[in-house]
């Protein structure tokens, strides 16, 4: 399914050939002892769900797709459910069909393999609620302009070992600490092993700030690329640590007094129309730090649209718990070269290889976001700038909370929200996404935000990061 149109049918002669290439995968599978197959896409809370099928049934599935109810759009954190004007209720039913280009054996898990699944209709056109072929519209929207953007997502969680759904840091070394590596040695080697037998490019990995903590990244890739690999580094991740007697939280934010987990996204815009080969538009330029004008705008976009992304990218009740000053969780919308305290945190890279390495991380998202709905409103911003020649103010050079009040407007400092419904108010209003994402993500997003926000109505920080700590 190449082509981002949701006019889009799967043909007879499409099906058939689909199946023809599962049915050449069984043996390779079967030679490695995959007995499953696990079908993944996140809902709209940020949950991944799934159902899986017998290798026997690949070929089928990948042919007509699996059943799986549209009800999931409408689930909250907690499996509840509400109801909006697109998704909830126990009528219909979608198909999901199996990425075959991704799917690979998980070496954490033997005996199965992941794929990504595309949701398509009984029809056989994509889903509208389907975040992955939103994500590749948005990708091909800026491809027939010139454009294309590389992405990765890093991923922070805290390992526990407590007893059952209690919380207890499985490591207690110094922050960024070598002792944490010594404590967790064989966990981490078995960690970086499944993950490169799966093909994920690791970067690096470290101990981070909260007891327990680590972080981990990944080479850049085409955004729909970069939103799997997300996913299926968190499950090794989850696999790995279940191995280990362990349990993984990518919660927002694990303990109502600690340091958050964030879900940072790399962004780079390339243009691909010159003639030398693709050109990074976050340097070659004559803008702030070598950025390209197309460069520019690209981040003041994003920058612009920054309180509305919030309801897409921290959408969990929890993620207003992480989203505070001093936490390096860019509480502020504003921009400046290596400023961890800024929402969106440009970087060069060191001198000699910042036309490769130079991009902007997008600090305020956190991993309860489904990567696919937060890249695919990250690049729709992103192009609204570029073509409305957007400009950013001055780059902040301090962190943004010593900056009086009174003066965070002049130096385009803005307090993002504190709140999901802060955030959910400024969603609602914000023009590029709601004709970017079209009415129906909109309309769902917004009934799933405001379900949560009921759910924790009254409840104090301890029980939010409780209920929230073990579900995505
Ligand atoms: N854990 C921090 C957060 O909540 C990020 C630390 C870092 O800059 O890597 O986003
Ligand atoms: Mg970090």
């Amino acid at each position: 399914m190449e082509v981002a149109s949701y006019d889009r049918v799967l043909s007879g002669r499409e099906r058939a050939a689909l199946g023809e290439r599962a049915a050449a995968l069984v043996p390779g599978l079967a030679a490695k002892d995959v007995e499953a197959v696990a079908l993944t896409y996140v809902d709209t809370s940020g949950i991944t769900r799934t159902k899986a099928v017998p290798v026997a049934r690949l070929e089928h599935a990948a042919a007509w797709g699996v059943g799986m109810s549209p009800v999931f759009d409408a689930f909250l954190l907690d499996d509840s459910i509400v109801t909006g004007r697109f998704a909830g209720g126990p009528m219909g039913d979608l198909r999901l069909h199996p990425d075959l280009d991704r799917l690979v054996p998980l070496a954490a898990m033997p005996g199965w393999a992941w794929a990504p699944a595309d949701r398509v209709d009984q029809e056989g056109a994509p889903h509208p609620l389907d975040a992955r072929w939103l994500l590749r519209r948005e990708v091909a929207l800026l491809a027939a302009l010139g454009w294309s953007v590389r992405a990765a997502f890093e991923v922070e969680w805290v390992l526990s070992d407590g007893e059952g759904e209690d919380f207890a840091p499985a490591a207690g070394g110094p922050a960024y600490g070598m002792t944490r590596i010594s404590e967790l040695a064989g966990y981490l080697r078995d960690l970086l092993k499944a993950l490169a037998a799966t093909g994920v490019e690791v970067m690096q990995i470290h101990p981070e700030y909260a007891p327990g903590q680590y972080e981990l990244s990944v080479a850049a890739q085409d955004p729909v690329a970069a939103a799997d690999t997300s996913v299926l580094v968190r499950e090794t991740i989850r696999a790995v640590s279940f191995e280990h007697g362990m349990v993984a939280s990518f919660s927002p934010k694990v303990l109502a007094d600690s340091v958050g987990n964030g879900g940072h996204v790399h962004l780079s815009l390339w243009n691909d129309d010159d003639v030398e080969g693709p050109v990074n538009a976050m340097a070659s330029g004559e803008g702030p730090f070598g950025m390209t004008a197309d460069g520019e705008a690209f981040t003041a976009g994003i920058l612009e649209s920054l309180p509305a992304l919030l309801a897409v990218g921290a959408p969990s009740v929890a993620s207003y718990l992480r989203l505070v000053p001093s936490h390096w969780a860019g509480a502020f919308a504003c921009w400046g070269l290596e400023n961890r305290e800024a929402a969106l945190r440009f970087i060069t890279g060191p001198l000699g290889c910042r036309a490769e390495a130079a991009n902007l991380e997008v600090k305020c998202f956190d991993a309860a976001a489904n990567p696919y709905l937060a890249l695919a409103a990250l690049l729709a911003t992103g192009r609204m700038g570029v073509s409305a020649e957007l400009v950013l103010p001055e780059p902040v050079d301090v962190g943004p909370d010593a900056v009086p009040a009174e003066e965070r407007a002049g130096r385009g400092i803005v307090a993002l929200p504190s709140s999901l419904g802060e955030a959910l108010a400024a969603f609602e209003r914000d023009p590029v996404l709601n004709q970017t994402l079209g009415e129906a993500v909109v309309d769902t997003i917004a009934t799933v935000r405001r379900g949560e926000i009921a759910l924790f109505e009254g409840a104090s920080p301890e029980e939010v990061t409780e209920a929230t700590r073990w579900r995505h």
